[in-house]
């Protein structure tokens, strides 16, 4: 299937070609006729299978086309300011060739630039819902025409508190409208928040639920809690292709590993709630550019972390939630890329692993790195009786591990 056979118009198709994008994805494919047509959606799809452009370019195919002058039609709202700035560059980006303008609106920095793009009209907005909600309450936003509304990463909105602001702004805003929702997982509170936003509408469902993303290797090294981080050195003294985007449960714990990376000679970053957006942000831009390539952040400061070049996410802390696992490889093997997402599972986490496996459908061997055998050698979880994965190989080659029986 081909972008031009979607719909879209040859302002946009020109801009998909300038981003170099040969075919629609999945999720694009579902979407993007529905979306044109105007019906309201709700797709289950996670960061990396093109979501921005499958809600992006139906929303500046309907304002182009619409009538002169600016004012508020679209809002985009968004958990977080990172993933904020990064939807507003694909607005630009693939509205590069419509006369159509879009501003961000989230907190961290100063009002008044903000208030200066509310109250030019910009037609595209996107906002985290606190900060929106402050400027509503100064009253710097008009919905009188506002046409169309898109939830993004609506699970993550509600993770971080953000469900009594979405409502208040649902509230204000007009109730003949285009809504879509997107979210990695449809929970029940999701599901809650979908049939509010949508107050009565049908709506269609698209996308499948999470599963990673094909082209990722999924490599599980069982080794102790305290040589976690010497095996993370060795792995990335090797020097490993690509940038690597290590996840860690805490920001004291994101912190810690990068000081003990640093002592081993690998200079690494941290992101986290707790960096000044500043500092985020230069930090955000190097691991871009490439002048960073190892990157140590928590969950939600990974939130919107957009970069394509990764290729080994590792997992230094098993998340809790099976579905974040899916989530942070996520991360790696981008549109059609290979990637490695890396775990270092300590006995403590067996459990937690095996919770992943199920959710994810496929057992992982373990693997040992040599000079780094656990304390309590793994079991293989035979006992689920999955498919197991292929054996995963670029790591051993690289590090000298071999497998464990
Ligand atoms: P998203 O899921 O919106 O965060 O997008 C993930 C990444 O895929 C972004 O870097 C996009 O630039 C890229 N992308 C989106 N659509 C396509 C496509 N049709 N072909 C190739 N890459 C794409």
């Amino acid at each position: 299937m081909s972008f031009q056979s979607l719909g879209l118009a040859p302002e946009l198709l020109r801009a998909v070609a300038d981003e170099g994008y040969a075919r629609p994805t999945p999720i694009q494919q579902e979407a993007i006729p529905l979306a044109l047509a105007g019906r309201d959606l709700i797709g289950s799809a996670q960061t990396g299978t093109g979501k921005t452009a499958a809600f992006m370019l139906p929303i500046l195919q309907r304002l182009a086309g619409g009538d002169r002058g600016h004012a508020l039609r679209a809002l985009i709202l968004v958990p977080t300011r990172e993933l904020a700035e990064q939807v507003l560059q694909s607005a630009r980006a693939y509205g590069r060739h419509v006369r159509v303008t879009a501003a961000a609106v989230y907190g961290g920095v100063g009002m008044e630039p903000q208030t200066r793009a509310l109250k030019h009209g910009a037609d595209i907005v996107v906002a985290t819902p606190g900060r929106l909600l402050d400027h509503m309450e100064r009253g710097h936003v008009d919905f009188s025409r506002l046409e169309v509304l898109v939830l993004d990463e609506a699970d993550r909105m509600l993770d971080m508190g953000f469900a009594p602001d979405v409502r208040r702004i649902l509230a204000a805003l007009p109730d003949k409208r285009q809504t879509m929702l997107f979210s990695a997982t449809i929970s029940p509170e999701v599901d809650a928040l979908a049939r509010r936003a949508l107050d009565g509408h049908a709506s269609v469902e698209i996308g499948r639920r999470a599963t990673p993303a094909e082209g990722v290797e999924h490599v599980i090294v069982a080794v102790d809690k305290l040589q976690k981080r010497g095996v993370l050195a060795k792995i990335l003294q090797a020097k490993p292709a690509g940038q690597t985007l290590i996840f860690t449960r805490t920001k004291y714990g994101a912190d810690k590993l990068v000081t003990f990376l640093r002592r081993e000679g690998i200079p690494a970053h941290a992101i986290h709630g707790d960096k000044a957006q500043s500092h985020r942000t230069r930090t955000l831009d190097a691991f871009r550019s490439g002048a960073a390539d190892v990157l140590v952040a928590t969950d939600i400061a990974a939130r919107g972390i957009d970069v394509d070049g990764i290729r080994m996410v590792v997992n230094f802390d098993v998340p809790h939630d099976p579905e974040v696992y899916v989530h942070r490889v996520g991360r790696t093997a981008r549109a059609g890329a290979r990637g490695l997402a890396l775990t270092l599972l300590s006995p403590d986490e067996w459990l937690l692993m095996g919770d992943i496996e199920k959710l994810v459908g496929q057992v992982f061997p373990r693997e040992v790195i040599p000079g780094f055998e656990p304390s309590v050698p793994p079991l293989q979880p035979r006992a689920l009786k999955l498919e197991p994965a292929r054996p995963a190989r670029s790591v051993r080659a690289r590090v000298g591990g071999r497998r464990r029986r």
